[in-house]
């Protein structure tokens, strides 16, 4: 191996550049390593909210939307994993997806759109709950951006959400949210039931029914690319 001379303010400029991109792929990295590769399809599981942002809250246990979130979307993740498919998370842990120490709403968001457009995704699923000001609003619930090829998998998702965990049918609906505009890639925002809804918020607290949750996701998600995998 041949040696190479450099001065001593190059070593120091590529040691900076280095350490600039070490700390910017960070969180991409850590996520990308979570990912087993088999199949062909790729999905990204986007568990909303982390770190310094909870999200909403149960209305009786105070329980916080980004931990149910966390946990609908591990769920998934080995659903989906043992089904064949390639996932990427968002998120794995109970951090802020922008890391840091100030939490920052605009840096959190941008960097799960980086995470997206790396991962390439055939779907992105993003993980939420919902709340409301009356409290017997209730319901799983499907989000798409309006005239985006998300729909078809919404109106999936919701057929299932409806048969599996709905008392009441909702409807899939136009979402005007970050995560379903950030790229072009078919994404689903699953509001999996109202934290305001005292019920509904004593099912979401509990693995079983967070199991549940990821698995009728998982089920719809199968079937729209089950064949291919
Ligand atoms: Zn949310």
């Amino acid at each position: 191996m041949a040696f190479v001379t450099i001065r001593k303010r190059t070593v120091v400029i590529v040691l900076s550049a280095v350490l600039a991109l070490v700390t910017v792929f960070a969180t991409a990295a850590t996520v990308i390593a979570s990912t087993r590769a088999t199949g062909n399809i790729t999905i990204v599981i986007d568990a909303g909210h982390g770190g310094a942002d909870g999200g909403v809250t149960g209305i009786t246990t105070g329980t916080k939307e980004s931990d149910i979130n966390l946990s609908i979307a591990k769920y998934l993740m080995k659903y989906l994993q043992d089904g064949g498919y390639n996932v990427v998370m968002t998120r794995s842990d109970s951090a802020a997806v922008c890391g840091g120490i100030k939490y920052n709403k605009r840096e959190d968001m941008r960097v799960r759109r980086d995470i997206v457009k790396a991962a390439k995704p055939d779907l992105v699923i993003s993980v939420h709950c919902n709340a409301y000001p009356v409290s017997s609003v209730k319901g799983a619930q499907a989000f798409f951006a309006g005239n985006s090829e998300g729909e078809r998998y919404a109106l999936t998702v919701q057929n299932y959400f409806n048969d599996v965990l709905n008392d009441k049918p909702r409807k899939a609906a136009v979402g005007d949210y970050y995560i379903l505009n950030c790229s072009e890639y078919p994404s689903v925002l699953c509001e999996c039931g109202f934290l305001s809804n005292s019920k509904e918020e004593n099912l979401l607290i509990t693995a079983s029914y967070q199991e549940k949750v990821a698995y009728t996701i998982y089920s719809a998600v199968n079937s729209v690319f089950g064949e291919k995998t």
